[in-house]
């Protein structure tokens, strides 16, 4: 059974939506999909998550996100007509959204209604379950995940039925909306990973894997083919743009591999994340760098007969700041 997470930029429009509706279609395993809100269709444009943070800056200074909830709300009704969907059976979701918003109910939930409108839409056009996060999934108010979240996750989960997720969101132990930190919904694909044992959590993307280098800066930057959690960990902690640690321990836990695919390319391997790998004349995994970041590598005969030696050595960086 494969577990699949879909980013904004696979669900910003309904052409993204259908290339998605393929992917799925192409093989039956793909059983659990959990999705982002609509991200930018183009350089210049909005991400629903900015617009719904903005909205509650706005009822927070004491006006209506009336005006401003309608770009949000159209966003979600172009999307519908183009796929052929009626747009009246939503706009009575999308008001009550708006009510919420407006009662105050802040930037957490706001934001949280992204992708709940996001994993509605694309279950009815599916016609998939719906499955919501809250309260399924517990947020500790330090933003890691409770682990009553498998136990209430397993509860729920049938076998062989197929599920529309929404990322990003949970529960606080008080039971009100809470969100991950943005771009949380990967940790969501991850949770929903374990819970329902997958043999593979699929990242679909706009790139076709986790790049050896910034392509940004080397313009013939390859897709690195395998790489461990610990080289994705090595890497993320001094800047380079792939999951973060909290994403990806969900799966580690559970040995469950990752892979990293692009929704525009889905012939394409991408990349797979596994445990450990073969060094087949490709020891280095990927190169990035972080200013302000240094490395300090002592060695010493014998170092290890000598105590003491690493509190010395942070003694003196404190002391020399
Ligand atoms: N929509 C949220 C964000 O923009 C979460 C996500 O996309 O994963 O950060």
């Amino acid at each position: 059974m494969i577990v699949c997470k879909f980013g904004g930029s696979s669900v910003a429009e309904a052409k993204q939506i259908q290339k998605v509706k393929s992917i799925i279609d192409a093989d039956p395993d793909r059983q659990i999909v959990i999705v982002s809100a609509p991200g930018k269709r183009n350089k210049d444009d909005e991400k629903v998550t900015d617009m719904l943070y903005n909205c509650n800056s706005m009822v927070q200074q004491g006006q209506s996100c009336r005006e401003l909830f309608k770009k949000v709300a159209n966003r979600y009704t172009n999307i519908l007509s183009e796929l052929g969907m009626a747009q009246k059976p939503f706009l009575p979701i999308l008001d009550e959204v708006r009510q919420m918003i407006d009662a105050g109910h802040g930037a957490e939930y706001a934001a949280s209604r992204g992708e709940y409108l996001c994993a509605r839409m694309v279950a009815a056009y599916f016609g998939w379950t719906f499955l919501d996060t809250d309260p399924l999934i517990v947020i500790k108010d330090d933003g890691t995940v409770h682990e009553d979240t498998y136990t209430n996750l397993k509860k729920v989960l049938k076998k062989g039925e197929k599920y529309i997720v929404p990322g990003f969101y949970g529960c606080s132990t008080e039971g009100k909306v809470k969100t991950f930190s943005r771009g949380g919904s990967d940790i969501t694909g991850a949770i929903l990973s374990r819970a329902a044992d997958a043999d593979i959590y699929e990242n679909w993307t706009d790139v076709s894997g986790v790049f050896s280098v910034d392509p940004r800066l080397v313009k013939d930057a390859k897709v690195i083919k395998t790489m461990t959690y610990r080289e994705v960990r090595e890497l993320a902690g001094v800047g380079a743009g792939v999951f973060h640690e909290e994403a990806i321990a969900p799966v580690i836990a559970a040995k469950i591999p990752i892979n990293v695919k692009n929704t525009n390319a889905p012939m394409d391997d991408g990349t797979m994340i596994v445990g450990s790998r073969e060094i087949d004349g490709h020891p280095l995994a990927g190169v990035s760098a972080k200013s302000g970041y240094s490395r300090l590598t002592l060695r010493k005969l014998m170092l290890f007969k000598s105590t003491g030696i690493r509190h010395a050595l942070l003694t003196m960086l404190h002391i020399f700041g």
